[in-house]
């Protein structure tokens, strides 16, 4: 027989647990049919509500469910990475605990698999639901990252994505601390075919993510996946030394024209404010940076296991 791993992080989601053990296993029949059983990993990243006891109840009465417990709150990307460590069969699913991710797309989905493609990924085509400005963020945050990244990333895609063993050991092989999942498939490649879908609202429960963390997330895929930014703090530096450059010129020639140094006090206060900020700014790129490489060749676990069942 073969084996298809559900890999579901869940963050306080005790509400959902079994609703969305409830939803797959209604999907199970086809892959049965198929001779390929379904297990359920559900990843516990530091709930602090029942999540875990939930995932127990349901252990304790189907051998088909697997726990990971984190020590603490790691985030989705490290509850990603663990779920993929833990597949030891043929085909792997990522899919979130609130049902946006919907099971029913599961039969679907493993068909293009058997087609030949390695990959199935989802993208919602709508952003039903969401606050407006955050929509409109998410589209600029696309558009510039698509622009100076090589690695393809793709608007409103979702976490939500069928895979093969193949797939999976090469994700597994990016064993970096910044985890941007999003960027990781991109760069991994393979034939991947798009499913599109509306958005689903979540049924229970709240979205885990603040305005405050998906803009921090977001530099995270930046500084993951291009070097752009670098490129163009370094652009400025030369654009303001030929400004400056000019500026000395001008004023020798006016010097010795109409012997007049002293003049322009308040033009010179602001050159110097833009010039500071300038470099503020450009030292504040070379910072991100930086920190991400600190945080990378400290080589912490990007997880730690308090539990496991
Ligand atoms: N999640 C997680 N760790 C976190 C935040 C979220 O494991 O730190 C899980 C969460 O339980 C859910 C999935 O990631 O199963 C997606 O989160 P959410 O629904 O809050 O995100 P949204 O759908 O609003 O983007
Ligand atoms: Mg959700």
């Amino acid at each position: 027989m073969k084996l298809l791993s559900v890999i579901v992080p869940c963050y306080n989601e005790e509400e959902n647990v079994h609703d969305f053990y409830e939803e797959l296993m209604k999907n199970s029949a086809f892959f049965l049919k198929k001779e390929i059983e379904v297990e359920v990993i559900y990843i516990d990243d530091g709930s602090k509500d029942g999540t875990a006891e939930r995932v127990k109840e349901l252990a304790a009465r189907d051998k088909r469910v697997h726990l990971v417990s984190f020590s603490r709150n790691f985030g989705k990307e490290a509850a990603i990475y663990a779920g993929l460590q833990k597949v030891k069969g043929n085909y792997a699913v990522l899919m979130d605990c609130d049902l946006q991710d919907p099971p029913s797309l599961l039969p679907e989905m493993f068909r293009y698999i058997e087609e030949g493609y390695d990959s199935v990924a989802t993208r919602r085509v709508t952003r039903k639901g969401e606050p407006v400005i955050r929509s409109f963020f998410a589209r600029m945050f696309y558009r510039l990252i698509n622009k100076i990244s090589r690695t393809e990333i793709v608007d409103g895609a979702r976490d939500y994505r069928l895979m093969t063993r193949q797939v999976v050991d090469s994700i597994l092989a990016m064993s970096e601390y910044n985890r941007f999942t999003k960027g990781i498939f991109g760069w991994v490649g393979y034939k991947t075919k798009w499913l599109e879908y509306e958005n689903i609202e979540r049924k229970k429960g709240e979205t885990k993510w603040s305005f405050w963390k998906l803009f921090l997330y977001s530099i995270d895929g930046i500084t993951a996946f291009s070097t752009v930014p670098l490129a163009i703090a370094s652009f400025m530096g030369l654009i303001f030394c030929v400004c400056a450059f000019l500026m000395i010129l001008f004023t020798i020639v006016r010097k010795l024209m109409f012997g007049d140094p002293t003049s322009g006090w308040p033009s010179l206060v602001c050159i110097i404010l833009l010039c500071s900020g300038v470099q503020l700014f450009c030292l504040g790129i070379v910072g991100q940076y930086l920190s991400k490489t600190y945080m990378e060749v400290k080589k912490r676990p990007i997880y730690l296991v308090k539990e496991e069942l």
